[in-house]
């Protein structure tokens, strides 16, 4: 079989390792726009599922990739006037480079006979057309997904805050959420390290503020000195680092929520980014796009022809899927409301960010909620529950699959 995999990210490197591997007799290329080494984005987080996951996925990438990894065991919040408090109930996770993990999917791509093709955009169908497999894993736009919207009946949600991704030479201890008082309005940042020498921080604030502050029209080095000046609590004097525009500017972008009724068409299938986003709140895009490879790469093993190990992609992969990016629509919703939160007592505050995934929480008033925190932990833990299960299945299924080859 002949598969081009469309856009060289977690998603579509991870897919073509698993494929390579199990079938070597299959060609398999990834086409990737960008020169070799370049990526966006700073550092990614992570949490024990993926990395339990990718043992039993591929044992040498995840030796790699937790060699490469750092890890923190706590969530610190920062608010004006008040010394860091420590978040109990969010769990420890693990970061990594986005650059180092690119390094160690393409190294072992390459070991496995993957042909990577970078420099190399695909511009429509015609450009893979010799290929039986077309795997678009280009990303939230996706030009493969875009040409054919209809069948995959494509949706996308601009989110209405804007956000920029940051990285920064000061190594954050643990998990930091800081949030900054302006005359315009809140700005709040969150920070993990992905190394022993690098951080990233993500900022974000509503669209009134970023306005008001000018951030719309400011070249990227005063932005990033007025942001330095906001969160100086908690960079210690390091600088940010960003990756200005073609104009100069910075790069502030509206998160856009993807979703597909179907994810395939044909002989193209969507994979990770490009089939479904989930909101950077939640940290988790890059684990999907991984399990999304593993559970397509497994159907397309044990199914007889692709319709089939499409549908079973689907059918296995999609219930997370939605139901991840419905937690990450509630934390996005909870950071553009935070009007409603901010004011609270301390540790009314901290409760409910712990809580922001609720669907019930935006539907009542905070304080209400918090005081039926009985409901919000049982809800909590309801959510929980599923998601270790569902951690569980994929993880037997992934086992299963490793036993019977
Ligand atoms: C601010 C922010 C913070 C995040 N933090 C986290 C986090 O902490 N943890 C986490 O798990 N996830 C995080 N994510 C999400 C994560 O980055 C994505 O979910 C993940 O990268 C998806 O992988 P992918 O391979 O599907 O797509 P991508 O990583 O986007 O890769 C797609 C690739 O396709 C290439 N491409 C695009 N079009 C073409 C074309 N036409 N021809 C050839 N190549 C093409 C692109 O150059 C790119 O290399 C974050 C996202 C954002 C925005």
């Amino acid at each position: 079989m002949k598969i081009a995999c469309v856009g060289g990210g977690p998603a579509s490197l991870f897919f073509a390792i698993l494929m390579k591997r199990e079938t070597p007799a299959c060609d398999v290329t990834v086409y990737e726009r960008n020169p070799a080494g370049t990526t966006y984005g700073w550092g990614v987080t992570y949490s024990d599922d993926l990395r339990d996951n990718l043992r039993f996925a591929d044992p040498e990438t995840a030796r790699a990739v937790i060699d490469n990894s750092v890890s923190w065991g706590e969530w610190l919040v920062h608010l004006p006037e008040r010394p860091g408090l420590v978040m109990n109930d969010e769990y420890g996770g693990y970061g990594i480079s986005r650059h180092r993990l690119l390094d160690i999917l393409t190294e072992r791509a390459l070991a496995l006979g993957v042909r990577i093709e970078t420099e190399r955009t695909v511009t429509g169908l015609a450009d893979v057309a010799d290929a039986d497999l077309v795997v678009a894993g280009d990303g939230a736009g996706s030009v493969l997904r875009e040409h054919h919207a209809e069948q995959f009946g494509t949706e996308i949600e601009v989110g209405r805050n804007p956000y920029i991704w940051l990285g920064t030479t000061k190594v954050f201890d643990a998990f930091a959420f800081a949030f900054a008082e302006t005359e315009h309005g809140w700005v709040w940042c969150y920070g993990y390290k992905y190394s022993d020498q690098y951080s990233t921080a993500v900022v974000e604030c509503g669209p009134d503020t970023w306005t008001g502050l000018g951030f719309d029209r400011m070249p990227q080095a005063e932005c990033l000195a007025l942001l330095e000046k906001l969160f100086a609590g908690i960079l210690d004097g390091h600088p940010l680092m960003g990756q200005e525009a073609a104009d100069g500017t910075a790069r502030w972008l509206n998160f856009r929520t993807v979703t597909n009724r179907a994810w395939s068409h044909d002989n193209i299938v969507l994979l990770g980014d490009a089939a479904h986003t989930t909101h950077y709140s939640v940290g988790l895009g890059t684990a999907l796009a991984l399990g999304d490879a593993a559970v397509l790469a497994l159907s397309l093993h044990q199914e007889p022809t692709l319709a089939a190990a499409f549908a079973r992609y689907e059918r296995e992969r999609k219930d997370e899927v939605v139901m991840e990016q419905r937690a990450a629509g509630y934390s996005a919703r909870w950071f553009e409301e935070l009007h409603r939160y901010i004011d609270l007592p301390t540790k009314q505050l901290l409760a409910l960010l712990s809580f922001r995934h609720s669907s019930v929480l935006p539907h009542l008033p905070p304080r209400v909620y918090y005081g039926l925190g009985w409901t919000a932990s049982k809800f909590l833990s309801v959510t929980g529950i599923r998601r270790r299960l569902l951690a569980r299945v994929q993880r037997e299924r992934l086992s299963q699959a490793t036993q019977t080859r």
